[in-house]
């Protein structure tokens, strides 16, 4: 996975939390108690303002009253007061000392307004009229109604069918309402005076103000849920997400990205920075095959079965595992030293091996093979404790990646023929690793620049001693690195697929060197030329070398190709399409390395090749010299069954020269005779064709 692609992935693994969604209510309801409370306390408020009014007026009948008895007259008090609403004056034992009209205050019941209570004046409730006070309040409710009328109109388009609340508008007497109440206030003796008093509520600014308050809490309402169906909406995206990034479709259990994740947040805790972990790639030997035997799916329940067990096997806080691709397995184990961490990997593995895959699977068809032993092998990398300064410090980057990099690399240093092994990832390898870049970053410009060099090692007549050919072999002279063999590079281009740039300037080289000489008048004799296996999947190979060849203007008999032996398990049908094509252009061509390991002695006899070059390694080694000795002179008898001409290389001392040469080997190739040397050195070795040199003191000066 990418790093913009994990970024991302984080992102939203961050949003859409629980904590995410109840902030989300929270800030709505804080807005509805902000939205009602201003209107609340505006109507309140505006209520109390017309009290305050009201007030002004019962300043009035106390103004009068203090002033009536003083004459002690309460008839002068009535008469002034005739025009007056209905009022009493109390004593401070509660009882009525002076009362004109109707007495229907409920004081004893307590105030109505205790909100503004710090005032000098206090409100009741007219129990008579107590209905019209709570009406107009009430009339909040026909609003709301016809609010809810507008708003399904505009929402839906749909005329609701609702209370006709238009009429109440219509009505004028609706417009303004008079709530009945009772003021209380203190006059200068100490009495109570109670004046019936009326506030008037305009119906219009109460349809303003509730529609606003209305239109306000619909809104929030309409947001709140349009948020709510997003959260929602993100949940559910979240846990689809979560499952495609981080659950593998196979094993169900962790994918490579969800072993990044846990095996970051797992080697960054505090706790986690004294251990010492082993970092575990392994994959499952013939993996493949055992697919193509069985088939996908069977494949398939075993990685499921094997990833079970794996989990059973680690303790599930403190250790990771994941299937990382196809046959490959990620573990994070925790791992004391090397020998437990071996012993645990062995161990595992062990499960694995006979791991059940017939049972809970209903899938597999009675014939099926249930029992199957697998081979496996395993990279590991230690991760130390995270000490810096003498100090154990929390891990600040876990650097899973790089870990499991190296986990891969110490696993690729098993040989494909091992079936079961586990490789350390050690300072050799990381070196390795090193020089891997190192040879990367500089190919093209080492290439640019010809810093690769041709240098050539001669084939002789094992009976004359007689130059009659060479192989071309790669040297790289690197300004920086210095004199580089090829077995330090050559392997590095195989896998990243430079080799064949490599293969065409050799080619070229050689076939220009050959071409000059010739002009010069030397015998020239011809020069094998290595061709890559990678090459071959190019179908114009045989055309390609055509071109260069004669592009130089060399004849065709004077230049060898090369196939290294382990190309013919490649698509056969194509490599002998362009052995018989080469042929056909007068080139001849050799087998490489013959025995070496790859041997198929069925491919020699589909490939018409013209020379059969055995392997150095017929000659080395502690086997029995007898035993030797029968199979190089029995490949070379089949070699000249097949009408091949035969090379020994690697040829080293004289008495292997004997033995060859009573064999009837054709040439040999060896450091008795000469080891791979600079043009110069090789164009003297030309040079002595002519005088027939002798076989002890030819062997020549070395590189
Ligand atoms: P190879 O093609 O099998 O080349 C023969 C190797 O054996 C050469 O190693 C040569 O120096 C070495 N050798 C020859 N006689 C003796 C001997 O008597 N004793 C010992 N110990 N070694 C001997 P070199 O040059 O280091 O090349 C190693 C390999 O690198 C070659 O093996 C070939 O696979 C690859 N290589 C070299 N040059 C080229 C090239 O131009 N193109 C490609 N594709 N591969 C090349
Ligand atoms: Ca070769
Ligand atoms: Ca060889």
């Amino acid at each position: 996975m990418t790093g913009s692609m994990e970024k991302s992935f984080r992102r939203i693994r961050r949003s859409y939390t629980l904590l995410s969604f109840i902030s989300l209510i929270f800030f709505f309801l804080l807005t509805f108690i902000l939205i009602n409370g201003a209107f609340l306390f505006f109507i309140l408020y505006s209520i109390s303002s017309k009290i305050d009014n009201q007030y002004e007026l019962i300043k009035h009948t106390s103004a009068f009253y203090d002033a009536t008895f003083m004459e002690a007259d309460s008839a002068i008090l009535d008469e002034l007061m005739l025009d007056y609403p209905d009022y009493f004056v109390l004593d401070k034992d509660g009882n009525v000392v002076t009362k004109h009209g109707e007495d229907t205050c409920s004081y004893r019941g307590g105030p109505l307004f205790t909100l503004f209570g710090n005032r000098d004046y206090l409100v009741y409730e007219d129990t008579e009229d107590k209905n019209l006070f709570y009406s107009g309040m009430g009339m909040f409710l026909p609003n709301l109604a016809s609010i809810q009328h507008k708003a399904i109109r505009v929402l839906s388009g749909v005329e609701p069918d609702l209370v006709d609340v238009d009429s109440l508008e219509e009505d004028e007497d609706a417009k303004i309402l008079d709530m009945p109440v009772w003021i209380e206030m203190r006059l200068s003796d100490g009495h109570r005076l109670l004046q019936k008093a009326y506030v008037q509520v305009h119906v219009t600014d109460l349809i303003v103000l509730v529609s606003i308050a209305g239109a306000l809490n619909v809104l929030v309402v309409l947001l709140m849920l349009v948020r709510i169906v997003r959260v929602i909406r993100g949940f559910i995206m979240k846990k689809r997400l979560t499952e495609l990034f981080l659950v593998d479709e196979v094993t169900r259990g962790n994918n490579w990205m969800a072993f990044l994740l846990k095996g970051n947040r797992l080697l960054k805790k505090r706790k986690s920075a004294g251990k010492r972990y082993a970092m575990v790639h392994f994959v499952i030997v013939k993996y493949r095959n055992y697919c193509m035997c069985h088939s996908l799916e069977e494949g398939q329940i075993l990685l499921y079965r094997m990833a079970e067990q794996i989990r059973q096997n680690l303790s599930p806080r403190t250790e990771l595992s994941a299937h990382v691709s196809s046959s490959s397995f990620a573990l994070l184990l925790e791992a004391p030293n090397d020998e437990f961490a071996k012993g645990r990997i062995q161990n595992l593995l062990w499960k694995l091996k006979n791991v059940d895959i017939s049972s809970g699977s209903a899938k597999l068809s009675e014939d099926t093979e249930t029992s199957h032993t697998f081979n496996f092998q395993a990279g590991v990398q230690i991760i130390e404790p995270n000490i810096v300064d003498g100090k154990l410090k929390k891990r600040k980057d876990a650097e899973i990646e790089k870990y499991y990099n190296n986990a891969v690399t110490a696993k690729s240093t098993l040989e494909v023929t091992e079936d079961d092994g586990i490789a350390f990832f050690d300072k050799k390898l990381m070196e390795d690793e090193q020089w891997i870049n190192t040879v990367e970053e500089n190919q093209k410009k080492a290439l640019d620049n010809e810093e690769f060099v041709v240098y050539y090692q001669p084939k002789y007549s094992p009976d004359k001693g007689e130059l009659i050919g060479a192989e071309a072999l790669i040297r790289w002279q690197s300004p920086e690195y210095g004199f580089i063999p090829p077995g330090r590079f050559i392997p590095v281009f195989e896998k990243n697929g430079f080799i064949t740039n490599i293969d065409h300037y050799m080619l070229r080289h050689v076939a220009e060197d050959q071409k000059k000489w010739l002009d010069l008048g030397l015998k020239c004799v011809p020069v094998s030329v290595n061709v890559s296996r990678a090459h071959f999947a190019e179908d114009d190979l045989a055309d390609q070398i055509l071109n260069m060849v004669d592009a130089a203007g060399t004849p065709h008999d004077l230049i060898e190709i090369e196939l290294t032996e382990s190309a013919f398990f490649d698509d056969k049908n194509a490599i002998i399409e362009t052995i018989d094509r080469l042929k056909a252009y007068g080139f001849s061509v050799s087998m490489d390395d013959f025995g070496s390991g790859y041997s198929s002695l069925n491919s020699l006899k589909d490939m018409n090749l013209d020379v059969l070059k055995l392997d150095a390694d017929f000659f080395r080694g502690n086997a029995d010299p007898e035993r030797k000795e029968a199979v190089v002179s029995e490949a070379i008898r089949l070699a000249k069954r097949l009408k091949m001409r035969t090379v020994a290389e690697g040829v080293e001392d004289k008495d292997q020269v004997e033995f060859l040469k009573d064999q009837g080997c054709d040439m040999i190739q060896g450091y008795y005779f000469a080891k791979p040397m600079p043009k110069d050195e090789y164009v003297e070795r030309m040079k002595e064709i002519y005088h027939m040199p002798g076989s002890e003191e030819t062997k020549g000066e070395t590189h």
